[in-house]
């Protein structure tokens, strides 16, 4: 059975003290296991210090990012071997952020997507169209290319080490959330697409999570879609009693 996992991706925010703060505001509000798998995504300044404090908490430390290469002259960047060298065994790839503002296509996502699973990092895949997209009833279309370019040349047996999260990007950060029924529509049609290019087993077994301004107010109804099997929160996930709320909200 796929499992139900709730992801928090904080950017780029919270220094140190602050992060202190929101680990300790996560660990006293954690009063009991979550029923989904539970994950933060901390900038990489703040990665040991989640580890350290999340340590006996089901609660799983992410990266939001790595670079494809192993070493080299990559100034600023860090790869899967060095996240993986300190414990991180999660990191999410594809952010819409990351596409957009540093020019991340389908086809660097590729080699970064071989690079995590070479060194045994699991990747949160993260894609989803555009405004312009959705508007011209071209977001089926751009959704497969994506996948297709960056994921389907991956081995069966690597499925089990890819989480998707569908997020739509008019609805990050936009307080825009697509309807349940939208984001049922999109991954019931991404699992279907699955299906086609590798077996049904792999695509009933992937967890597809959906991001884009999930809140405490409208989590459980996306949830409680067939096809959602969680989420990928950005603002919401930086407050932690309405984090946990989302977290308990299947
Ligand atoms: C995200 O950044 O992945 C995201 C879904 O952000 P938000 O929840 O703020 O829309």
């Amino acid at each position: 059975m796929r499992k139900k996992i709730v992801a928090g991706n904080w950017k780029m925010n919270n220094d140190l003290a602050e992060t202190q703060e929101l680990l300790s505001n996560l660990k006293m509000q954690l009063v009991k296991k979550p029923e989904a798998e539970v994950m933060v995504a901390p900038p990489f300044t703040n990665l040991h210090e989640a580890f350290k404090s999340l340590k006996d908490t089901p609660v799983i430390v992410a990266a939001q990012n790595m670079h494809q290469n192993e070493n080299g002259a990559f100034t600023g960047e860090v790869s899967a071997k060095m996240l993986k060298s300190i414990g991180v065994e999660t990191v999410i790839l594809g952010h819409s952020e990351r596409r957009a503002h540093f020019h991340e296509t389908n086809e660097i996502l590729a080699e970064k997507v071989n690079a995590a699973l070479n060194n045994e990092v699991k990747v949160i895949f993260c894609f989803g169209e555009e405004l312009k997209d959705r508007q011209s009833e071209k977001h089926f279309d751009v959704v497969a290319k994506q996948l297709k370019e960056s994921l389907y040349h991956i081995a069966d047996a690597s499925w089990e080490n890819i989480i998707l999260a569908y997020e739509p990007v008019w609805a990050i950060g936009t307080g825009e959330t697509a309807s349940p029924e939208q984001a049922q529509e999109m991954h019931a049609f991404i699992r279907k697409n699955i299906s086609e290019a590798f077996n049904e087993n792999i695509a009933q077994e992937v967890s597809i999570l959906y991001g884009g301004s999930v809140k405490p107010a409208n989590a459980s109804e996306i949830f409680a879609k067939e096809d959602v099997d969680g989420g990928l929160i950005g603002g919401a996930s930086l407050k932690a009693v309405d984090f946990l709320e989302i977290v308990n909200a299947f």
